[in-house]
């Protein structure tokens, strides 16, 4: 099995997403309903991905990635941000900040399996 983590304050969109993952078959999902728990789940097991949302309470998803890519333990995992802001600036913010991919909500669930299966292949 592999592990994703998603980070992502809105229940609605956390099960959504966890929807599209088990629907895949073959991921188990660790829920993190802020940037705050995520960095308390990340030395918790190791995880194939990180998926996160940008706005959310205490750590926001862009100080999250500057977290994980800064560090030597995490910055190896793939990573995808998962926002509602959608310009051109914060994609490009997030993509430097070392995301691997950028998708805007409403997400794709389609588009979602793929990317999965190609980064955790
Ligand atoms: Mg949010």
């Amino acid at each position: 099995m592999k592990k994703i983590l998603i980070a992502e304050d809105s229940s609605t969109m956390r099960s959504l997403l966890v929807a599209t993952i088990e629907s895949l078959g073959g991921y188990l999902v660790s829920e993190a309903a802020s940037g705050f728990e995520a960095l308390r789940l990340l030395p918790r097991e190791p995880v194939d991905l990180i998926i996160t949302d940008i706005n959310m309470p205490d750590i926001n998803g862009l100080e999250l990635v500057s977290f994980v890519r800064g560090s030597e333990n995490y910055r190896h995992i793939p990573l995808f941000i998962i926002s509602t802001e959608g310009s051109e600036r914060d994609r490009e913010k997030g993509l430097a900040l070392g995301a691997n991919e950028y998708l805007v909500k409403p997400f794709d669930p389609a588009r979602l399996q793929e990317l999965i299966k190609q980064y955790t292949a």
